[in-house]
């Protein structure tokens, strides 16, 4: 059999997706990420990007990008363990921790290999994994590597958690309580306190994923953690250095012991080549923005933002389910349909991406909009103005 042969079944899930119309092609983007952007060849108001604050183009950044070209080079070379560990890399994390007032931190490579990597570093076969039925998919990936038991708590529903957590009082091994800060496709906020004290009575480590919430909730964006004032009682604090924070990564703050154990452990710092001097030394510049006036007032301007769109959509009729944050879905049922609601949205000039089974329950598709600091107000009601118009015409409103 040739090798074509023995890929056809590829082949054949494809034409499937394609005959049920779930097959998607990429947008591209030509040029920037920016509020309103060039992708496909067309101008749109782009509400997809997780460029909450603007920080992709922010000329702090991108200088301080180019300037850590010239004294660092392109690349890292190796690994952090072999000879992959820059005078920057270091600065950053410590950088990272005084901001989340924490011991230390660790950077990897994507918020996705931070929360795979610790998971599967600090659990084993004979531990136990109570998590979210929400969780972010790195969150799944790192519980099976860990070859950890697994129970999955109904989606907020604390009282749920308390059952799985008393049934499995007497476990042997060690436990962890992990959740999410901020949803991704709902954009509802974790129970924060209550789960705190869940782990504390139950006696699990608590782990919390703060991608979402990471320059967006608490003071100057230092997440939900500082939003609820659980400062101390959340062992290990995931954020990522990829949406808000405008580059690439993901960190890990906790105690040193924790930090110092992953860097030992944890697969992709030991196996996966560190970042170039530039995203790090973009992470830098944007830490310091964060923590200066200018940061809030972006934070500020970001809030308005989704408290004016939220507040129209609602007004308008759309169900925008539970969202507390700048992630805002409206959710239509169908994948079909929510897949039709987007491209008929595109063509109108505005690019709010649609989501379907399996990354959301197959009766909750939905498109998803997230404003950023940067939209003016004059793009956001042109959005609306459009959503309105293409969701009568498709009868969902
Ligand atoms: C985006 C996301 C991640 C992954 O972060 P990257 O830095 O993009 O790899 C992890 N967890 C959650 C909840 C996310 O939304």
């Amino acid at each position: 059999m040739s090798a074509r042969a023995q890929l056809q079944y590829l082949h054949d899930e494809l034409e499937k997706l394609k005959e049920q119309k779930l097959y998607q092609k990429l947008r591209v983007l030509a040029g920037e990420q920016l509020p309103v952007a060039t992708f496909d060849g067309q101008r749109v108001i782009n509400l997809s990007s997780n460029n909450y604050l603007g920080l992709t183009t922010h000329r702090a950044l991108k200088k301080a990008a180019t300037a850590a070209v010239k004294t660092h080079g392109v690349g890292s070379g190796a690994v952090r363990t072999i000879a992959g560990t820059m005078d920057i890399h270091l600065a950053l994390e410590e950088q990272i921790a005084r901001f989340k007032n924490t011991e230390a931190c660790v950077v990897f490579q994507s918020g996705f290999v931070a929360n795979a990597g610790t998971v599967q570093a600090i659990l084993g076969e004979g531990d136990l994994i109570v998590s979210d039925a929400l969780n972010h998919a790195s969150i799944i990936d790192g519980g099976r590597l860990s070859k950890a038991e697994r129970r999955i708590f109904r989606h907020k529903d604390l009282k749920h958690c308390e059952e799985i957590l008393k049934e499995t009082e007497n476990h042997a091994g060690r436990k962890l309580l992990i959740t999410d800060g901020v949803f991704s496709m709902d954009g509802d906020i974790a129970p924060l306190p209550a789960l705190c004290e869940l782990a504390e009575k139950y006696n699990c480590i608590m782990m919390v994923d703060d991608a979402h919430a990471s320059g967006v909730l608490g003071r100057g964006g230092r997440g939900t953690i500082d939003h609820f004032g659980m400062h101390g009682r959340v062992d290990i604090q995931v954020g990522t250095l990829s949406k808000a924070v405008g580059s690439m990564g993901g960190y890990v703050c906790g105690s040193r012991d924790l930090i110092d154990f992953l860097c030992h452990r944890a697969r992709p710092f030991l196996f996966s080549t560190s970042h170039p001097p530039s995203v790090t030394a973009t992470c830098q510049a944007a830490f310091a923005l964060l923590d200066s006036p200018a940061g809030e007032k972006l934070i500020k301007k970001l809030w308005s933002n989704t408290k004016f769109f939220k507040r129209r959509l609602k007004r308008l009729g759309f169900n925008t389910g539970a969202s507390e944050t700048p992630i805002t879905p409206i959710i239509v049922g169908e994948a079909a349909q929510a897949h039709e609601f987007s491209r008929e949205l595109f063509k109108e000039g505005v690019f709010a991406q649609s989501i379907g089974y399996p990354t959301v329950a197959k009766d909750k598709a939905r498109i998803r909009t997230i404003v950023s600091a940067t939209h003016k107000r004059k793009e956001l009601e042109e959005a609306l103005e459009i959503l309105e118009r293409v969701a009568r015409q498709l009868r969902i409103l």
